[in-house]
């Protein structure tokens, strides 16, 4: 399924336009709007993309209610046969699919290959065993009885953000297919071309047309699925500030909503911990998809007596290990950022550390590398001597950017890990089986690791505390939030009436 071929007039050179993707094609719109894609890396428009118009709109839902309609009525086992053959699709294109996502994030090729695509395809894999598997209750009441359904929403919407494109529309497409809704994806319109990959797969691998559309463009498309009168659901992923509005706007027409926002992560290493398990877990949270990682744990909390050893081993693996350039480049091990703008946030970012105290251990400049010199590269950036009121330490930054910070007591410094309105990842490091529970326990956010950082796979059930999220991804429980109970009564006696 090749999209239109044209060359487009403002670059004088031809690239791809893509369309919306509707009821099992691609569709092209009516106003001819569109908008260009960029490669982070080296500044080049690679493809345009048809903006979806009220055209395209109105066709995504009508699609959407005719592919639930036939979706719906398969049963779970028939469903999940579908999904797997897309999984299969997905793992068989995993080098193509990855090429993709690094072209448009300008991530390097050595993550993609081995994570966007298989974490992806692991959990449409998982929602497609378990939705067989949703069964409902049935208890006695007297003679009588009730019984309980898990029936699907309905059209249920997809917002994605552009860290990982492909995998958060596999995120939320794998449980809202198996549990027989459909859904109409949006991307971020600087990702928007993994979307309509997965679509295509989704429509060879047998899933009906309108079960899954691609429906693209900025904010103004987004707030059209949020305000939709059709659309039960809406899953979201990206900035706290983006949710919040999201979440009013769903509230118009009473939509069901999962929330997965941003975050400040803490990450706390005690003396007894592995310092060099630490401090890869630390560059791990920090700098793998040059930051750009929602659950990052940008506030680093260093016990004072492993203070020194900690940030020596922090700063020589820093700057002895990291290889920025070209993304496809096998050897490459930090990408670029998203968009100059993002770029230049960051560093302005970087700038406001400095002006507030923070030492500047390694780092803190744009970088221009020779394989990739037009790519928005900003230099894997560490900051000693932070406090906790400094504003690289309190707001989320989402480049690599790191702040270390000590502590002495454990109490103290569970206090100033939660000191902050989100809510979404922390970590521990120790060898001491019982602090490392009772920690954890009191930090106040939704994922959690202990002597481990990032690690997401599908079983596990992922989000946030406090402004970081609601809802789920992953696990068990995701499958109910894309269903709801049909409890049915049944009498068995004749009834009693006053009337
Ligand atoms: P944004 O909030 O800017 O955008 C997310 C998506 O929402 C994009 O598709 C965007 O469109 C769309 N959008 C923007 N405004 C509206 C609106 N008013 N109504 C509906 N949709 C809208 O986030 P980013 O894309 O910048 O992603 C980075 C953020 O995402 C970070 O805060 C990060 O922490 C968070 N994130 C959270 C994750 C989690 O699982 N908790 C995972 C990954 C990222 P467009 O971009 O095309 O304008």
């Amino acid at each position: 399924m090749e999209p239109n071929m044209t060359t487009t007039s403002s670059q004088q050179s031809n690239v791809p336009v893509y369309q919306n993707f509707i009821h099992g094609r691609y569709m092209a719109n009516q106003s001819g709007e569109s908008f260009a894609v960029r490669n982070p890396a080296t500044d080049e428009v690679i493809y345009h993309v048809e903006v979806a118009d009220e055209s395209i709109q109105s066709a995504a839902i009508e699609s959407a209610k005719q592919g639930f309609a036939v979706w719906s009525a398969m049963t779970p086992i028939e469903r999940s046969r579908i999904l797997l053959k897309a999984v299969a699709l997905l793992r068989e294109r995993n080098d193509e699919l990855a090429k993709v996502e690094v072209l448009d994030t300008g991530k390097p090729w050595q993550e993609a290959e081995c994570v966007d695509v298989q974490t992806g395809a692991d959990v449409i894999e998982y929602f497609a065993g378990l939705a067989p598997a949703q069964v409902g209750q049935q208890q006695m009441v007297g003679d009588d009885f009730y019984y309980t359904r898990k029936e699907p929403l309905g059209i249920c919407a997809g917002i994605g953000a552009w860290n990982y494109p492909l995998q958060i529309a596999c995120w939320k497409s794998g449980p809202a297919l198996a549990a027989g809704n459909a859904l109409v994806f949006k991307p971020s319109e600087e990702t928007p071309l993994g979307a309509l990959k997965l679509a295509e797969i989704f429509v060879e691998a047998g899933v009906p047309e309108g079960v899954f559309n691609v429906v693209q463009g900025a904010a103004q498309v987004g707030q059209w699925l949020t305000a939709h009168a059709d659309i039960e659901k809406v899953s979201f992923t990206g900035e706290v500030g983006t949710g919040k509005k999201v979440m009013t706007s769903a509230a118009s027409t009473l939509k069901d909503v999962t929330m997965e926002l941003g975050g400040k992560s803490p990450l706390l290493v005690f003396d007894d911990a592995d310092i060099s398990d630490a401090v890869s877990a630390a560059m791990l949270g920090n700098f793998y998809t040059q930051g750009e990682i929602c659950t990052n744990c940008t506030r680093v909390y260093v016990h004072k007596n492993v203070y020194e050893q900690f940030i020596d081993e922090l700063k020589t693996r820093t700057e002895n290990n990291i290889i920025a350039g070209d993304p496809m480049n096998p050897e490459v091990n930090l990408g670029a950022l998203i968009s100059k703008p993002h770029q230049q946030l960051v560093l302005n970012y970087i700038a406001k550390g400095v002006e507030e105290g923070a030492k500047l251990l390694t780092g803190g400049e744009a970088l221009r590398p020779d394989s990739a010199p037009n790519g928005y590269f900003v230099a894997p950036t560490i900051f000693v001597d932070c406090h906790d009121d400094m504003t690289i330490v309190k707001e989320e930054i989402f480049g690599p950017v790191m702040s270390v910070l000590v502590f002495d007591d454990e109490q103290d410094v569970i206090k100033r890990a939660n000191n902050t309105h989100l809510g979404l990842a922390a970590g521990v490091f120790t060898k001491d089986i019982q602090r490392a529970h009772r920690v954890i326990h009191q930090l106040e956010a939704g994922i959690c690791w202990i002597n481990a950082y990032g690690n997401s796979p599908a079983e596990m059930p992922v989000g946030g505390y406090k402004h970081s999220g609601i809802g789920r991804e992953n696990g068990v429980e995701t499958l109910d939030q894309y269903t709801q109970t049909k409890s049915v009564y049944v009498g068995m006696n004749k009834i009693e009436s006053p009337f």
